[in-house]
């Protein structure tokens, strides 16, 4: 049972961080750490068969299709590289080989692995006519209008008139990251995590003038095509004269003594590449042999990546300070003694929380070890007690805000310790901060430096007072002339007209993101149906009034972000505040009605499912996306006006109500004769 438990955890870890770094193009932990669970998985799925998932994320080629985009079958997959972290592995894998081809003498390339997002280019006729992501594999994104803006991506070849197909690596360079960030914290916003995700992101925006800003390089690494497929090696050359740029620093090597040596090499030499790389590719250089040598599931048996674990570096904590959320937690961060580590000089590094200081023993003065993995904030890893200075002292986690000295408190089921005064200055400076920025209403100019001068200068209280900010209210603080001045108000003027859920996001709601705002935002007519609304319909289940729309009818909105949206709009100062909003011209208006209207003809329209349990057949979002591509709509709890509950396996509390109120319930072989 143990083992079982394990394997769940293991799944719904390794989800989480999938669903950030493939759909939000965020790093939530390292990938040696994502890997080493990976790995940990893989093996007790070995170990244990019976508790088999064909949902398992181990079967799965990362998915990073996202909904507004076209999507596009790919010739043949895009597939996964086994990798790993080992020599011996990497040794194990040639032999292998050897043996697969016990005849063949066998050569390779060696490749950088770039650190960035892989892409699909077709051209026909010389022309390039569609680029689409990875996705999952077999169905990518198309994203043709932003690759048309990425000037390494060739447009037009000249004399090469048979279809062809080039795949290779969407990446930044260092150098064009940190003028990206620059130029971002200039303007006063908030500036980039890491140039992968940076990459991944700009990919998929839906302005390919925001795409062309980023500046987005490309590198190709495989040409498919019907001539010329000898090897890689000729491949890159043919690439290379029809102006496409290869990965550089690519050799042949011939032994196990030369890979060795090229991953070596690149380990202690990664930070002389202009662009991130988490590793290297080691692949076989005849495409013959890759035909006979064939794939896995999940990746070619003619590749292996050879990765580079996160850099490490040793350092002294200064101090711990606390700093405050925008919904009032308060995080502890270590203030380093500057050290130089993975390309720049690091002063800070993130605690998590007050248990992660207790867990690693951690005190001011401590010698420690520090991490960074793919350029995301640094963490302690842990500490050297034999450098401890002899009058270091434990350290106690703060009772008052360090912010408006209010009492800290730690909510039921958190680790976190949050101020819950409403007039905390910090607090509103960091809410303001998220309002204005890029993934809320996007207020360009408006940076935490502009921002907090308003608080300092008491010039604005809430969101709303952003709205009567002019001109010459601006000229009075600094580093403001006419020109960012006015074009401050223009970007205030332009913010009205946001997509409510960008507004529902910026409205710092505990727990609500920007999946859950959006998905708030699809399912009312006006911001105003969320003032008062029932946090689910218990009441039906004795019969009583009519079911009316409750916040669990919302699909991905479960029983607590309900009760942290309901105590949010609770509140009378908030909807006042959003009352102020609209009288200042904000748009207050969902898209259901828009949503409505369009799904009105399909086969399911006006019908309401619920999914329970673990389907065998599809993932959650495959049944998500069928039912609302019928026009159906997916609610997270059961009503009376539940049409289905789907249940899987290990089905719970929602078969039981389902069952309670008569709802019809379907296994998964009748979902699907029903599609
Ligand atoms: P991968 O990124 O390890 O390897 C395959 C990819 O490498 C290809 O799709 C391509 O985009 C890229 N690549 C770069 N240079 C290449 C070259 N020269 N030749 C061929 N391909 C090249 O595998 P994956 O399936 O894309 O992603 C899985 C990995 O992503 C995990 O092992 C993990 O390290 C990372 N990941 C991290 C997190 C996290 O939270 N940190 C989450 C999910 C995945």
């Amino acid at each position: 049972m143990f083992f079982k438990q394990r394997i769940d955890e293991l799944r719904n870890l390794i989800n989480k961080y999938d669903a950030a770094y493939y759909g939000r193009a965020v790093s939530l932990v390292s990938d040696k750490e994502y890997d080493d669970l990976l790995t940990e998985l893989i093996n007790l799925e070995k170990l244990y068969p019976e508790f088999d998932d064909p949902n398992s994320p181990t079967r799965r080629i990362g998915n990073d299709l996202s909904k507004p985009f076209q999507k596009i079958r790919h010739t043949a997959p895009m597939m996964s590289i086994d990798n790993t972290y080992s020599e011996q592995d990497v040794l194990e894998w040639i032999d292998r080989l050897k043996k697969a081809l016990p005849e063949e003498d066998i050569n390779f390339v060696g490749e950088l692995k770039i650190d960035g997002a892989a892409i699909s280019l077709i051209y026909e006729n010389g022309r390039l006519i569609r680029a689409a992501t990875r996705g999952d594999g077999t169905t990518g994104d198309d994203v043709t209008a932003n690759a048309r803006v990425i000037p390494t991506i060739p447009q037009q070849i000249v004399n090469h008139s048979s279809p062809f197909e080039v795949r290779g690596e969407i990446y930044m360079t260092f150098e064009d990251f940190r003028a990206l960030n620059e130029s971002l914290a200039e303007q006063g916003q908030k500036t980039m995590q890491n140039p992968r995700n940076t990459a991944a992101g700009a990919l998929k925006l839906l302005d390919p003038e925001e795409t062309a800003k980023r500046k987005l390089s490309f590198a190709a690494y495989s040409l498919i095509s019907a001539d010329n497929n000898i090897s890689l090696h000729d491949n890159a050359k043919l690439l290379t004269g029809m102006g496409f740029a290869v990965v550089s620093h690519s050799e042949r090597l011939r032994c196990a003594n030369d890979i060795i040596a090229y991953c070596e090499h690149w380990e202690s030499s990664r930070r002389t590449a202009p662009f991130p790389i988490d590793g290297v590719v080691i692949k076989v250089d005849s495409i013959d042999h890759h035909n006979r040598l064939g794939a896995t599931a999940k990746s070619p048996r003619w590749a292996i990546a050879y990765k580079y674990p996160p850099e490490k570096s040793e350092t002294v904590i200064e101090s711990i300070d606390a700093s405050v959320g925008r919904t009032g937690v308060v995080t502890p961060i270590a203030r380093l003694h500057p050290v130089f580590l993975a390309g720049t000089t690091i002063k800070n590094a993130s605690l998590h929380n007050y248990d992660e200081i207790e867990r690693l023993g951690v005190r001011a003065g401590d010698t420690v070890e520090i991490e960074k993995g793919g350029e995301i904030i640094p963490k302690v890893i842990k500490v050297d007690l034999a450098k401890r200075p002899p009058d270091s002292i434990p350290f106690e986690p703060p009772i008052e805000c360090p912010s408006c000295g209010s009492p800290l408190v730690k909510l039921e089921g958190e680790v976190a310790l949050r101020c819950l005064s409403r007039s905390c200055g910090a607090q509103l400076l960091a809410a303001l901060e998220y309002f204005v920025s890029r993934t809320a209403m996007d207020i360009k100019g408006m940076g935490p430096a502009v921002v907090k001068q308003l608080i300092d200068g008491d010039i604005i209280k809430n969101a709303a007072d952003l709205y009567d900010l002019t001109v010459e209210k601006l000229l009075t603080l600094d580093r403001f002339a006419e020109k960012s001045a006015s074009n401050l108000v223009a970007a205030l003027e332009e913010s009205k007209t946001r997509p409510l859920s960008r507004l529902i996001n910026g409205l710092g709601i505990r727990m609500v993101g920007e999946k859950a705002a959006r998905d708030i935002a699809e399912s009312i007519n006006d911001i105003s149906d969320l003032y008062g609304i029932p946090i689910d319909n218990d009441k039906t289940l004795e019969g009583a009034a009519l079911p009316c729309f409750c916040l669990t009818d919302i699909e991905g909105i479960g029983t607590q972000m309900a009760q942290s949206i309901r105590l949010f709009f609770d509140r009378p100062e908030n909807v006042e505040m959003i009352e102020c909003l609209r009288t200042k011209g904000l748009n207050l208006k969902g898209d259901k009605g828009r949503i409505d209207a369009a799904n009105a003809s399909g086969k399911f329209a006006g019908t309401t499912f619920v999914l329970t349990g673990t389907l065998k057949k599809y993932t959650r979002d495959q049944a998500k996306e069928m039912i609302h591509g019928k026009g159906g709509k997916v609610s997270s709890s059961v009503s009376s006006k539940t049409t289905y509950v789907l249940a899987g396996e290990n089905a719970g509390s929602k078969l039981d109500k389902a069952v309670a109120l008569g709802v019809r319930v379907l296994t998964e072989m009748e979902f699907e004769s029903l599609f």
